[in-house]
C-alpha cells in the first residue's frame, strides 16, 4: 500500500470521509436541480475522490450494458445511451461477485489480464459496485481509467462507493414510486369524472367540459345545441325486468347515443336515465337531424325484454349573443330550457324531439 498523504497528485484514501459525506449530502439534497444534475455531480465527486477519469452509472438488462449517466474525458467517445456486451465489461465480474470490485492494474492481474474488457478497452484501474432496486439488479456505479491506480484501494474507498450507491438506489426507488403515484393519480382523477356504469363523463366531468366549451364558443362567436335525452317509461322497465336489466339498457343506450354523434360532440350522464349532449357548431336544422337520428337508433335497439324509446328536449345557444360571463349561470339556464322542451316532448306523447322556443306550439 502506498502512502499518499504527502502527495497532492495522488487520490485521497481515508483522508477526509467527513468531507465526502458532506459533499454527497449537499448533492443528494438538491432535489430541485433534478436527477440528471445530481448524477453528474455525484460522478464528478467520485472521480475526484479516486483520481480516476471515467465515471458511469450503467443499466444492465439481459446481455446489454447501457450507459445511463457518465462523465468521461473529452477525447473519449463514450456517451449516454451507448451499449456494450455485458459479459465483456468489468461490471460483469462485479455483479457476478455481487460486491464492490476494485482493480489497481488489470494488466498485472493473474485472473483478469485476459478478460475481454481489458483486451478491448485496456482500462487498467476500476472500482465498481452493483446497484439493486427491490432486490433486483439495476446496473452499476463504476469509476475507471486507462492509467493504473497509484495506490491500493482501501476500505474507505469501498465505504465511499457504498455511500454513493445507497443514495442512487434510494433515489431510483423514490423516482419509480413517484412515477407510479403520478399514473395512479391521473387514473383516479379520470375516474372521478367518469360515470362508473356507462363509462361516459358524469355530472362533475360535464360541468367542467361545458364551461370550457362554451367559453371557447363565446370567444369564437360560435353556437351550439344543448340536448337532454331521457329514456321513456324506464321505471316500468326496472319494475318489470329488474334493476340489472335497467343497468344493461343504460349502458347500451349510452353507447348507441355515443355512436350517433360526431367526434367533437359531447355526451354525459346527466342523471339516472337522462343524458346531456352538447353539439358545437350545430344549426337548428342540423340539431333536428341529429336528435331524430339518436331517437331512431335508440328505438332500433333490441333487448331481451323488447324495445325502448326516448324523448329529447333541446335548445340553441347563440354564443355570440351570450351576455353573461357567468358560465355556470349560462349553463344552468340552457339546461333549464332543454328540460322545459323535454317536458313538453313527454307531454306530446314521448319518442319525439322538441326544441325550446318551438315546444309550446308543438306540445
Ligand atoms: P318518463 O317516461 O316520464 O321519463 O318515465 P320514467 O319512468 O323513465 O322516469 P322516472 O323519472 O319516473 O324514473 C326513472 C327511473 O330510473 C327511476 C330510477 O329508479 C331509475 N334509475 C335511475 N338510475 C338508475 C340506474 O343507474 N340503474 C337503473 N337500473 N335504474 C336507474
Ligand atoms: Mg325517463
Ligand atoms: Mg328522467
Amino acid at each position: 500500500m502506498n502512502d499518499t498523504t504527502n502527495n497532492p497528485q495522488q487520490p485521497a484514501a481515508n483522508q477526509d470521509s467527513d468531507s465526502l459525506i458532506r459533499t454527497i449530502y449537499t448533492i443528494t439534497s438538491a432535489h430541485e436541480q433534478g436527477f440528471e444534475y445530481q448524477m453528474q455531480a455525484l460522478l464528478k465527486t467520485g472521480l475526484q475522490r479516486f483520481g480516476l477519469d471515467i465515471g458511469i452509472l450503467s443499466k444492465i438488462e439481459n446481455d446489454t450494458y447501457t450507459v445511463e449517466h457518465c462523465v468521461v474525458p473529452e477525447e473519449m467517445s463514450i456517451s449516454v445511451g451507448d451499449t456494450f456486451e455485458y459479459a465483456k465489461t468489468y461490471c460483469h465480474i462485479t455483479c457476478e461477485k455481487n460486491t464492490t470490485m476494485a482493480f489497481e492494474q488489470v494488466g498485472m492481474h493473474d485472473e483478469y489480464a485476459q478478460h475481454p474488457a481489458y483486451l478491448a478497452l485496456g482500462l487498467e484501474s476500476y472500482i465498481g459496485i452493483p446497484i439493486r432496486i427491490n432486490g433486483a439488479l439495476y446496473g452499476t456505479l463504476n469509476f475507471s481509467s486507462a492509467k493504473p491506480f497509484p495506490r491500493n484501494f482501501e476500505a474507505a474507498d469501498l465505504d465511499a462507493m457504498l455511500l454513493m450507491a445507497s443514495w442512487i438506489e434510494a433515489e431510483l426507488v423514490r423516482r419509480e414510486q413517484e412515477a407510479q403515484l403520478k399514473t395512479l393519480n391521473e387514473k383516479l382523477e379520470n375516474e372521478v369524472l367518469l360515470d362508473s356504469l356507462t363509462q361516459i363523463p358524469n355530472r362533475r366531468g360535464m360541468q367542467a367540459h361545458l364551461r370550457r366549451e362554451l367559453s371557447r364558443l363565446m370567444r369564437t362567436g360560435g353556437r351550439a345545441t344543448l340536448a337532454l335525452v331521457d329514456i321513456d317509461h324506464f321505471k316500468a322497465l326496472n319494475d318489470t325486468h329488474g334493476h340489472l336489466a335497467g343497468d344493461k339498457a343504460l349502458v347500451a343506450t349510452a353507447k348507441t347515443i355515443s355512436n350517433s354523434i360526431r367526434g367533437y360532440d359531447y355526451i354525459a350522464r346527466y342523471g339516472g336515465e337522462e343524458f346531456l349532449l352538447l353539439l358545437p357548431d350545430t344549426s337548428l336544422k342540423l340539431s333536428g337531424i341529429v336528435c331524430n337520428r339518436i331517437l331512431q337508433n335508440i328505438a332500433a335497439q333490441d333487448f331481451p325484454h323488447g324495445k325502448l324509446t326516448a324523448s329529447v328536449g333541446s335548445c340553441q345557444i347563440e354564443c355570440s349573443e351570450m351576455e353573461s360571463t357567468d358560465m355556470d349561470a349560462t349553463i344552468k339556464q340552457a339546461i333549464g330550457w332543454a328540460d322545459e322542451a323535454l317536458y313538453a316532448a313527454k307531454n306530446a306523447g314521448r319518442n319525439c324531439h322538441l326544441i325550446y322556443g318551438q315546444h309550446e306550439a308543438a306540445a
